[in-house]
C-alpha cells in the first residue's frame, strides 16, 4: 500500500501514527508510518533485548519544516556544513555552489525521505540520557565513538527487521549518514510511485529561495540526490 502525494511531499500527514516503544515521555511521541509500526516495535525490542537500546532523534518532519531548514540555510541563518562536518562560509558562494553544499545534508523541501514516516535517525539511548550532546556525526558512528556499538548492531540486525541504511556510503550526493534508518519495502514502494510533476508544480508555488534556479535543478536534485542511495537489499551501494 502506498500513500497519496500529499503525504509523499509533507502537506499531509493522515498516514502517521504516534510510535511510543522505548521512548521517554517528556519528549512528544514520534510520528511514523502506521505501516511499519510492527516491524518497527519489532526492531526496538530485538535492540532492547541486545542491550543496544536507540532513541529517535529525528522522525516525521513536514514540507514547511524542511521549506524552512532549506531556506534558513541558504540565506545563512543557520550553519551549512562541509562533508568533514566543518562551517562553510556561504557569503560568496555562487547559486550552484550553495545549492551542492546545503544538498549535501539537507534535503529539498517535497524530497526530504522524513516527509515519509518510513525513516528515522536514531542515536544511542544511554548517551542521549546521559546528556550527551547529539552531533549526529560520521565520528560518533564510528569505531571509537559513542554510537559505536549501536552502528554495528544496525548494521547486523537493520535488514531481518525490514529496515536499512540509505545514506550508509558517500555515492556523490547526499553525505554518510549512518545514524538515518530507513524500511525497505515501504520507502521504496513510495520511491516507485512518487509524483514528481505534483511535487514540482507544489515547489514552484512556494517560496523556496531562487525559486527559477532550484526548479532548473530539480532533474539534476533527482538523479544525484533523491535517488542516488544504497540499496535495502544487501546494503550494497
Ligand atoms: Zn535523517
Amino acid at each position: 500500500m502506498t500513500i497519496t502525494w500529499q503525504q509523499s511531499i509533507g502537506l499531509d500527514s493522515q498516514h502517521l501514527c504516534d510510535f511510543k516503544f522505548g521512548f521517554e515521555s517528556k519528549k512528544l511521541n514520534p510520528q511514523i508510518n502506521s505501516l511499519i509500526k510492527n516491524d518497527l516495535e519489532n526492531l526496538f525490542a530485538q535492540a532492547k533485548l541486545d542491550n543496544v537500546e536507540m532513541t529517535i532523534i529525528s522522525d516525521f518532519r513536514n514540507f514547511d519544516k524542511q521549506l524552512t531548514i532549506w531556506n534558513d540555510k541558504w540565506r545563512g541563518y543557520r550553519p551549512v556544513y562541509s562533508k568533514q562536518g566543518r562551517p562553510l562560509n556561504i557569503d560568496k558562494m555562487s547559486s550552484i555552489e550553495k545549492y551542492k553544499s546545503i544538498a549535501l545534508w539537507s534535503a529539498l523541501p517535497g524530497l526530504s525521505r522524513h516527509h515519509w514516516g518510513t525513516d528515522l535517525d536514531v542515536f544511542s539511548k544511554e548517551a542521549v540520557e546521559q546528556g550527551y550532546d547529539v552531533q549526529l556525526t560520521e565520528e560518533e558512528f564510528s569505531k571509537n565513538g559513542i554510537c559505536a556499538r549501536l552502528n554495528q548492531w544496525l548494521d547486523d540486525n537493520l535488514e531481518k527487521f525490514g529496515f536499512f541504511k540509505p545514506y550508509n556510503e558517500f555515492k556523490g550526493g547526499v553525505a554518510v549518514e549512518p545514524w538515518h534508518i530507513s524500511h525497505i519495502k515501504q520507502s521504496q514502494l513510495i520511491l516507485d510511485n512518487f509524483d514528481f510533476h505534483e511535487f514540482r508544480q507544489h515547489l514552484i508555488k512556494s517560496d523556496i529561495c531562487e525559486n527559477e534556479f532550484i526548479i532548473q535543478k530539480l532533474a539534476h536534485y533527482k538523479e544525484f540526490y533523491f535517488e542516488n542511495i544504497c540499496k535495502g537489499t544487501d546494503n550494497q551501494c
